[in-house]
């Protein structure tokens, strides 16, 4: 698939926030890109009023275009301030990596639309599918309570702490420029229905945030129920505990037919690398089994989140 980076933009110019989505940022994942398609063909087509601004970005254009989760090294892995200040410093010419030079162009939009939008507030929303199948959908939130409410009104399950288990996301890096950043997982990569749960997490929040009356979205209720109906047995925040990184040329095999969510015990054999079996630290439920061959991320493990202790 050939994308352009700016998939679409929509405004009225009339007060209100500016949202930010961004679809694949891993070049195997389509489902965010197709997605923005429906929305803003929609949008140009009605015309709807409007506050604030919308607008589609896409994230590795080399990796969509050959359907490869990144081609030198992992783009939502680059966010970290040193390696961010490297790429502001070099010359396009000095940057050796696929990766690296998608970074500065994403770098230089977003500095441009951060810098001339007059729109609050700013909103990022990093939309991913993963390899695993059977794949219930879920958000991840940081921790400002904006993030946090967006991601639990998309209906899946909202997971915090990613910055306590992975450093370099894009997450990371929009929260420290104190913008509200959140992530949603549609389902797996070529599942046709991750496309329409992306879908259905544009409107949603392009109706939370109060950019668009719900009267002008094309059928709410379904895009509302088809997120709430595949959640209900799940808890509606969980937090990360545990991340299993890959170190090159281990070998790691993930066993076969983990699912999403599905409850782990101490001691159960989750994967196997040169070294053994790997086994599971502690009770929770899995999260991102890797089933694909490129990835440094073996599985996570999270657990509900005490809420007495998410009020304190
Ligand atoms: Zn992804």
């Amino acid at each position: 698939m050939k994308v352009k980076r700016l998939l679409g933009r929509y405004t009225q110019e009339q007060d209100g926030p500016l949202f930010v989505g961004m679809g694949g940022i891993h070049g195997n994942e389509h489902a965010g890109i197709l997605a923005f398609n429906r929305v803003f063909e929609h949008l140009e087509k009605t015309n709807p009023p409007f506050k604030g601004e919308f607008v589609g970005v896409a994230g590795n254009l080399p990796a969509i275009e050959q359907k490869r989760r990144f081609i030198d090294t992992d783009l939502n892995r680059q966010w970290t301030d040193e390696k961010i200040s490297f790429i502001n410093a070099e010359t396009r010419r000095n940057l050796k990596s696929s990766e690296a030079l998608q970074q500065k162009e994403l770098l230089i939009l977003f500095n441009r639309i951060l810098q001339t939008s007059n729109y609050h507030p700013m909103v990022l929303l990093d939309m991913h599918t993963t390899s695993a199948k059977g794949g219930v959908p879920f958000s991840i939130a940081n921790n400002t309570e904006l993030s946090k409410s967006l991601a639990t009104n998309l209906g899946a399950p909202a997971i915090l702490g990613v910055d306590k288990i992975i450093s370099g996301t894009t997450l990371n890096y929009f929260t420290k420029l104190g913008m509200c950043a959140f992530g949603f997982e549609a389902g797996q990569h070529d599942n046709p229905q991750s496309v329409d749960r992306m879908e259905a997490a544009l409107w949603l929040t392009l109706e939370k945030l109060g950019c668009l009356d719900v009267s002008e979205i094309p059928n709410y209720s379904e895009h509302r129920n088809l997120l709430h109906e595949l959640c209900k047995e799940i808890p509606g925040l969980v937090e990360f505990t545990y991340r299993h990184a890959i170190h090159e040329g281990v070998n790691f095999v993930m066993k076969p037919g983990f699912k999403n969510f599905q409850p782990i015990v101490k001691g159960q054999v989750l994967a196997e690398d040169n070294s053994g079996p790997i086994l599971a630290e502690q009770d929770g439920m899995i999260l991102m089994p890797l089933y694909q061959k490129q990835g440094e991320d073996g599985f996570f493990v999270i657990r509900p989140v005490n809420e007495e202790v998410e009020i304190s």
